[in-house]
């Protein structure tokens, strides 16, 4: 269930039906303030809509002051076991101060970050990480963690309600996928607070990426989630708000630039696909609007599996084609493919994001592509043809098809040729 609460990160709503925000943490030493800064900067240029620092010393307190007035975006202290960190932080100006109540002292140094939040308008993040949850859970944990995470969250908003403060969100943390999503979907039931998602020492870009977007991913999907944050072993902080944003573009929950699709290559693939949709990748990044571009390795399909894309290229040996949203718009020698791919994005945007269209260019490239197409492929285009011919064989039910309704399938139901299939013996049945 998404939060009912909203709070505001230093300008940024989280919760209540606001977009899910992308946030990061720095790795550098918060005190060495000129690295601390370009890094924030590094990831708020990726998109990083809040960026978190570590806070273990009084020296990373202080330096919080700068860092706050440099820093492009609101900037979130983590504080762990030493509430008068909270207190340096709070007054220093951080929006926001990550804090785990279970670790900072006891319910009184607690009320005391809280008593200094409140009088400063300055929401907490209250962070529960399967690492250290109170002594009082440790069996629970043993023996349920899904459970025990949940009821220290619990736990730790009623002190706040009963500290009569509401102005936060909250977190759990686990490095199981699994626990990370039963845990937050039963506290999403329970509580109308925002959560933060994150699923804890992911692991490296590879498969701290994968692990997040299923877990991360499987939460938003159900609504669940306010704020994200993809935790990778990388000194670079901005591939974190790299994914994250990936994330959001794949459940399309948020947009941010071109979104680039490329085909997997198969044993088709007549040109160096993959240097291609590298350079098409860098390039896009010069781009703020969300383009779709498509790459496709060769034209056996057609360019019908891309017809969405606002521009696209499909090779083939010595040539290929530019087109846009399903239609031809020149044929080109392959090594010419992404000049001239970003040569037209370009003349769509000078020209107030309208197609140009060269007609000469495009028949020529529709006939080079009719040319170079498999016969025998199953494109839409040639599926529909197919049907169509079918339809007038069989003859009947116009008036069904033009009412729009479909033809119900004729002749004997289709069999699947165990022997000879490419999956015989991998096929299952489910029992119900
Ligand atoms: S577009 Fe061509 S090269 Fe790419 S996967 Fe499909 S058939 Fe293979």
């Amino acid at each position: 269930m998404a939060s009912e609460r909203q709070i505001d990160v230093g300008g940024v709503p989280i919760g209540g039906g606001a977009p899910v925000a992308v946030q990061t943490m720095t790795k550098t030493e918060t005190a060495n303030v000129s690295a601390t800064v370009s890094q924030i900067e590094r990831c708020a240029e990726a998109g990083a809509d809040l960026v978190r620092v570590a806070v273990p010393r009084d020296e990373d307190a202080e330096a919080l002051r700068t860092i706050v007035e440099r820093s492009p975006v609101p900037i979130i202290a983590d504080i762990h076991f030493n509430h008068t960190l909270a207190l340096k932080a709070l007054d220093n100006g951080a929006a926001c101060v990550r804090l785990n109540p279970g670790n900072i002292g006891g319910p009184e140094k607690v009320a005391q970050v809280v008593d200094r939040a409140r009088t400063l308008g300055t929401p907490l993040r209250i962070g529960v990480n399967s690492g250290s949850l109170p002594r009082h859970l440790r069996e629970l944990e043993f023996e349920n963690p899904v459970e025990a995470l949940v009821t220290a969250a619990v736990e730790f908003v009623e002190l706040m309600e009963r500290l009569d403060f509401t102005d936060f969100k909250l977190s759990m943390k686990s490095t199981s996928v699994p626990n990370t999503i039963a845990s937050n979907r039963m506290l999403s039931e329970r509580i109308p607070y925002p959560l933060h998602l994150g699923v804890t020492e992911a692991g490296t870009r590879w498969t701290g990426s994968l692990k997040s977007a299923v877990g991360l991913g499987t939460l938003l999907a159900d609504g669940i989630g306010d704020t994200i944050r993809i935790s990778l072993s990388t000194f670079h902080a901005e591939e974190e708000v790299k994914v994250g944003w990936e994330i959001l573009k794949a459940l399309k929950l948020r947009e941010r630039g071109p979104v680039l699709i490329a085909c997997p290559t198969c044993g088709r693939l007549q040109f160096d696909m993959d240097s291609v949709v590298a350079e098409v990748e860098r390039r896009l990044e010069a781009y703020d609007e969300p383009i779709e571009v498509s790459v496709l390795g060769c034209a056996v399909n057609g360019i019908g599996e891309a017809r969405h894309a606002d521009f696209g290229i499909t090779g083939a040996k010595d040539a290929g084609m530019i087109f846009s949203r399903g239609e031809p718009l020149k044929k080109v020698p392959t090594e010419r493919l992404v000049d001239e791919l970003f040569a037209e994005i370009d003349r769509y945007y000078a020209a107030g994001k309208k197609i140009v269209r060269d007609e000469h260019a495009a028949s020529e490239a529709a006939r080079w592509l009719a040319d170079n197409e498999d016969a025998t492929a199953m494109t839409p285009e040639r599926l529909a043809q197919l049907e169509e011919a079918a339809n007038r064989e069989a003859g009947g039910g116009d008036e069904l098809l033009a009412a729009g309704g479909v033809r119900p399938p004729t002749g004997p139901p289709t069999t699947l040729d165990e022997e000879s299939s490419p999956v015989a013996g991998r096929r299952f049945t489910r029992a119900r």
